[in-house]
């Protein structure tokens, strides 16, 4: 490994992949929280699998490579154990809207003290572009030859219905607001979640569309629900509307650990009190 945060590992991501983008608006933000005064170990990346998940190998930071669909559950183990780690799961969208949709919503329920970032280029990219929870339902490929005829998960609109207190909408292309975005959600106390158009080089690009659809939108007021509501039905992952970028909704509320009484006392020396609670239930 190298000393900086980039690794020596290969990387293996198709040339024009959105995950280089991403990484990289991730690593100035940890270089920014680490100048601001957050030591790089309390902060913990949690990544499931797809393409999206070689994050783990590629950041030089504490990582955990977990199971597919399942990050955001090994996440939530991780702020019960230490809640003063800053911890950072990044998913892709087949990982997280479809077998890990379970997870997500009920973390976000929780207002567990975590930041999701996914990578939804809204394909399977890692096993060859079968379709996602976000694929166009015109969408096919070699693996499924015709549309999927599905109508998609409108994934920020079901985080708010979720009760999710910080939701975000980035764009890999547009760098500079991805970073404010990442740093906005991580300084966030309790759940952000926060889900990012990638360009899939390979399997479905979008550049050219997301180009013409994206803005941010100057009067929306990040603390009105109703608005928030709005703001994500506009576009609804069908290749219609326009895609607005930026806070879509956020509202400060108490953070999971604080709510559970369990949590809350001070067990001392953690190892002791492991044993102790595995020897009372013997
Ligand atoms: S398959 Fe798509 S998401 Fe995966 S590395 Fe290639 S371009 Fe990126
Ligand atoms: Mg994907």
């Amino acid at each position: 490994m190298t000393t900086g945060l980039i690794t020596d590992a290969q990387n293996t991501w198709c040339p024009g992949c959105g995950n280089f983008a991403i990484e990289h608006a991730l690593k100035d933000v940890i270089l920014r929280l680490e100048a601001e005064g957050t030591p790089r170990e309390q902060m913990v990346l949690v990544s499931g699998i797809g393409c999206h998940a070689k994050m783990a190998d590629y950041l030089n930071i504490n990582s955990f490579y977990s199971l597919h669909g399942r990050s955001v559950s090994f996440a939530t183990g991780i702020c019960m154990a230490n809640p003063d780690l800053k911890v950072i799961c990044c998913v892709g969208d087949g990982d997280a809207y479809a077998e890990g949709i379970a997870h997500l919503l009920f973390a976000a329920k929780r207002n567990v003290n975590m930041t999701v970032l996914v990578h939804n280029n809204r394909v399977y990219g890692l096993t060859k572009g079968q379709p996602t929870p976000t694929s166009p339902g015109e969408y096919h490929s070699k693996s499924n030859p015709y549309d999927t005829g599905e109508i998609t998960f409108n994934p920020p609109e079901l985080l708010l219905s979720a009760g999710c207190s910080f939701v975000a909408r980035g764009y890999s292309r547009r760098g500079k607001e991805l970073k404010e975005l990442m740093y906005a959600g991580i300084s966030h106390s309790g759940f952000s979640f926060i889900d990012i158009l990638q360009i899939c080089a390979s399997y479905l690009d979008k550049t050219e569309e997301y180009g013409g659809k994206v803005y941010v939108p100057l009067d929306h007021n990040p603390d009105d629900f109703d608005a928030a509501c709005r703001l994500v039905r506009e576009y609804r992952y069908d290749d219609s509307g326009k895609i607005a970028l930026g806070v879509i909704f956020r509202k400060e509320r108490e953070r999971f650990h604080v709510g559970v009484p369990l949590l809350q006392q001070d067990y001392g020396d953690k190892k002791s009190f492991i044993m102790r609670f595995i020897d009372g239930r013997r």
